[in-house]
């Protein structure tokens, strides 16, 4: 029987409350497809600075190393809002990509039939449902390039620098790629090749690399024009690849098509197997401890977990159809619409299980 190794990483605010739900989901799915999960619990944010005045203690880099993958709920709150920035939640959370060398950030964009009517865009241009997914460079580009200030003619100036090599678009690229070949073959890379001589590098090497991946459709888009095509024709995109700075506006733009933050799942991976999967929102404060958060988005990135680090992609499929299909009876106050009953964090996590 497989056996896995989950680093878990509560977090603060809801962190604990959401990431219950998901580890009890995980379990009923290892009893069902038949592989067992080991635990082991670590601190990360808040929660660490409280306990031994650090965001990322080396204890939690240690576990997160050893595991087969790391489960993480969210970090921070208005009780940390005052530490300094290389010791806020955030850095921890910025700590511990770096540590494990998450260069891909994966954040899909889907609508589930039911919460249809939440996106903000018209239903016509939805059509039955929306799959997207974002493959986001996460560790090069313009927020780890060259950077200063100086003065221009004693006036105060700054400048922040794109770089990018040949090898870290690569690698990006393949992991592009191989997520396209697993989905619907399509392959959309995104850059601003008619201005910068990075992204004419970047649209190069994936020209080049797109020779290995026959069976892939790939076409290139500027960033402007992939901004508007995102909310005028998104079913139009299966995958797309981008850098870093575009990718976070990007994904952005595109989980708001889908209307619920509390629903969309994350992924970061490094060139091993392991990876670190989260929901896209943060830790709610304003909502933590009241058992009201959705669940959801971390349900959904254990499935990502068991699709993209552990190989077990039928378990993945059945969480991704009980998520489906509990909404269409019971909703969390955040998605909650008249027709439907609404339910708490723990009845969430409990109907999830109980329709595996
Ligand atoms: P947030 O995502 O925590 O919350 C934004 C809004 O969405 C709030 O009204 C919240 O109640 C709601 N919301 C978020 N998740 C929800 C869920 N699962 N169910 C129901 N409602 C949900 O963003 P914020 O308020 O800007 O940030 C709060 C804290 O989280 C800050 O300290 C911020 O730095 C941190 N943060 C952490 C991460 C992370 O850990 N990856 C990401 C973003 C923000």
């Amino acid at each position: 029987m497989n056996k896995y190794k989950i680093a878990v990483l509560k977090g603060d605010g809801i962190g604990p409350e959401i990431v219950n739900e998901a580890i009890k989901v995980l379990n009923k799915t290892a009893e069902k497809f038949g592989f067992e999960v080991d635990y082991d619990e670590a601190l990360l944010g808040g929660c660490a600075i409280d306990a031994t005045g650090v965001p990322l203690p080396e204890e939690t880099i240690a576990k997160c190393k050893a595991a087969d993958s790391v489960l993480l709920g969210a970090v921070g709150g208005p009780k940390w809002d005052n530490q300094p920035g290389n010791n806020r939640p955030e850095a921890g959370l910025l700590g511990i990509r770096g540590a494990l060398g998450l260069f891909a950030n994966l954040r899909p964009a889907v609508i589930f039939e039911p919460l249809k009517n939440a996106s903000p865009l018209k239903a016509e241009i939805i059509g039955d449902s929306m799959d997207i997914m974002i493959v986001r460079e996460l560790t090069g580009g313009i927020y780890f390039g060259k950077r200063g200030k100086f003065e221009e003619d004693g006036v105060p100036a700054a400048y922040d620098t794109e770089k990018y090599s040949v090898t870290e678009i690569e690698r990006i690229g393949r992991v592009a790629f191989d997520m396209a070949m697993k989905r619907n073959k399509k392959l959309t890379s995104v850059d601003k090749a008619n201005v910068l001589d990075s992204s004419r590098l970047w649209r190069e090497t994936i020209i080049r690399l797109s020779k290995e991946y026959p069976e892939v459709e790939l076409s290139h888009m500027y960033v402007d024009n992939c901004a508007m095509q995102l909310v005028r024709n998104p079913k139009q995109f299966d995958v797309i690849v981008t850098s870093n700075i575009f990718g976070d506006i990007l994904s952005d733009e595109a989980s708001m098509i889908s209307g619920s933050i509390g629903m969309l799942a994350s992924a970061s991976l490094s060139s091993g197997k392991s990876g670190l999967y989260e929901p896209i929102h943060g830790s709610a404060p304003d909502i933590a401890g009241q058992g009201i958060a959705n669940p959801l988005a971390t349900i959904l990135s254990v499935a990502m977990m068991l699709r993209y680090s552990l190989d077990e992609p039928k378990a993945a499929e059945a969480i991704e159809k009980a998520v489906s299909e509990a909404l269409k009876t019971v909703r969390t106050p955040d998605i909650y619409t008249e027709g439907t009953k609404k339910v708490s964090t723990s009845e969430m996590g409990d109907i999830v299980v109980s329709l595996l």
